[in-house]
């Protein structure tokens, strides 16, 4: 495989595993650019610097040094000599990272990386990204694009599962997440030649078959 499958979808909508899972079977790449925005939120927030002050924001963003691997088997993400794994994904950054994603020159800056990655990874096995506009801003010549959708219940229990947070405080979440990153990046709906699967009554196993199987097409 060399091509790229865009894989986008809101929060608990089984992007995650069903991307990385795609990758391991496809034996190509994995890149979780929603990880890249709460990476770049984590360099704002330890920086100290105010949310609504956009230049600063973007310029915390350009200089700080991302680092995230492509390898679906083994997933890190650093901040300069900081490993972000664990902190990313705690509430300090998901409370901020749709003001930090919306931001136009924090987009630019990290899509401009994104396809570098994704360019790189075309020569070496091919690769396969999720986030909210891959299909149709980062990369749209993708040879699939599937966006992912679930009832808004079972994404807040698959949610405050990985999280063990409370559901109810993990529905409100999503929703205000869900209104925040609309206003931003409007392919939150899927990118018009997407395949939309709903995943509410799907396994991570059925999802990744029928992916496969569309790929075989
Ligand atoms: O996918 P995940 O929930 O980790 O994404 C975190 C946040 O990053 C989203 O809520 C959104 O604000 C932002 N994001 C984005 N564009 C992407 C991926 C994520 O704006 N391609």
């Amino acid at each position: 495989f060399h091509g790229v499958v865009a894989i986008d979808g809101p929060s608990g909508s089984g992007k995650s595993t069903v991307a990385r899972r795609l990758a391991v079977a496809l034996r190509a790449g994995y890149l979780d650019t929603g990880a890249m925005y709460r990476a770049a939120t984590w360099a704002v927030l330890s920086a100290g610097i105010e949310l609504s002050d956009p230049d600063a924001v973007a310029d915390c963003v350009r200089s700080a040094v991302l680092t995230i691997t492509t390898d679906p088997t083994a997933v890190s993400v650093r901040v300069g000599d900081v490993a972000v794994d664990a902190a990313i994904r705690g509430p300090e950054v998901t409370g901020a990272v749709s003001a930090v994603a919306g931001v136009p020159a924090v987009r630019a800056h990290l899509i401009a990386e994104q396809r570098r990655l994704i360019d790189a990874a075309r020569d070496t096995g091919g690769i396969v990204v999720e986030g909210r506009d891959i299909g149709a801003v980062v990369a749209p010549d993708a040879e699939l694009k599937v966006f992912l959708t679930a009832d808004p219940v079972e994404r807040a229990r698959r949610r405050s599962a990985e999280t063990a947070a409370d559901l109810n405080a993990t529905a409100a979440d999503l929703r205000r997440r869900d209104t925040a990153d609309s206003r931003v990046t409007k392919p939150l709906e899927a990118a018009e030649d997407a395949t939309v699967v709903d995943t509410t009554y799907e396994s991570i196993d059925q999802v990744v078959e029928r992916l496969l199987g569309l790929l075989a097409q």
